[in-house]
């Protein structure tokens, strides 16, 4: 136990930097995506097993988080394209068990979804207490990709009356309200800016290239996202500045090394756990009785 605490101080100190819980200061500029804390690439094998310590640690929580089932906890990932969500959410998550968690990929929306407000189909797919619900992808995309392309914005059955210059603080005020909401239900939120440099997408797309068993993950659209790097960066700086909260904070996290970036991503759902005070459920006198029962029972029979 005295080495679950340590672990879990490690944590909490680790993720300081690249927690925003105020975004009136924040500037994307300020961080690096090649930061790696200090830890230097011959240190990537220690890196490696403080994450396998963190996954475990993470599965010890969520046991208590699904047999409490009282709180929720919900995981937005957001990033530019080879930043790494898919491979951060796998290796996090690879010590859970399946039956505690949700992952929901949110892509173009269809259809049915535009005939809904934007929030819709996340709201469907919010995840249940006792679980943690991953979204790849999620409402914030409504204030970056929509915005980014103004022509998506017209592509919605938005009323044209309400598409005004102020609709991107319109957007952040409901999804601050929004998180709060769910906060104060027990379901917490956290998001992930899986911060990448435009230098190392481009490698990782050139890997894509070259490598037969990666060149599924290429697409020509991603490359042709990458020509709006600088309007992206703009809308994930405002982004965050206006949707960061004590309640609801987002991580930035350096993304050029993704060693690193899992180790930041499993610490900050460790404090979300650990910021519930989880135990098992208490049984009562009651059940205690029908326990002792039950033991003779077994006792006396073969
Ligand atoms: P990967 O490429 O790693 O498989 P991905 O998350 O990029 O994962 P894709 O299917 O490539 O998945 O892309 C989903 C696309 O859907 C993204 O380009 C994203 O910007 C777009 N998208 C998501 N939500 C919206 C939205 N509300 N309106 C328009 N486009 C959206
Ligand atoms: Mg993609």
């Amino acid at each position: 136990m005295a080495d679950h605490d340590k672990l879990l101080q490690r944590a909490l100190k680790f993720i300081k930097p690249y927690r925003v819980t105020d975004g009136k200061k924040f500037r994307l500029k300020d961080v690096d995506p090649g930061d790696t804390a200090g830890f230097k690439a011959e240190d990537k094998p220690r890196a490696k097993e403080a994450l396998a310590d963190g996954v475990t640690l993470l599965a010890e929580l969520q046991d208590k988080l699904y047999a409490q089932d009282q709180w929720g906890l919900l995981l937005n990932f957001q990033a530019m394209d080879a930043a790494g969500k898919d491979g951060s959410i796998k290796h996090v998550m690879s010590g859970v068990n399946p039956q505690g968690c949700q992952v929901y990929s949110f892509k173009a929306p269809s259809a049915e979804e535009l005939d809904h407000d934007f929030m819709w189909r996340c709201l469907k797919n919010l995840p249940e207490r006792g679980r943690i619900g991953i979204f790849n992808r999620s409402y914030y995309e409504e204030t970056l990709v929509v915005r980014v392309h103004p022509e998506y914005l017209a592509g919605q059955k938005v009323p044209k009356k309400l598409i005004t210059k102020r609709i991107w603080n319109e957007r952040f005020e409901d999804i601050r309200g929004i998180e709060r909401y769910l906060s104060r239900n027990g379901i917490l939120v956290r998001k992930f800016f899986l911060h990448v440099s435009k230098k190392e997408q481009k490698r990782r797309f050139m890997e894509r290239l070259d490598n037969p068993e990666k060149n599924w993950k290429f697409s020509s659209a991603d490359a042709k996202e990458r020509g709006y790097w600088d309007a992206y960066m703009e809308a994930y700086e405002d982004m965050i500045r206006n949707t960061a909260t004590p309640e609801a904070p987002w991580y930035v996290v350096p993304a050029d090394n993704k060693w690193f970036s899992r180790l930041v991503v499993a610490a900050a759902v460790i404090e979300a756990l650990d910021s519930m005070s989880l135990h098992y459920p208490q049984v009562s006198e009651a059940k205690l009785k029908e326990l002792e029962i039950a033991r003779k029972i077994l006792e006396k029979k073969e």
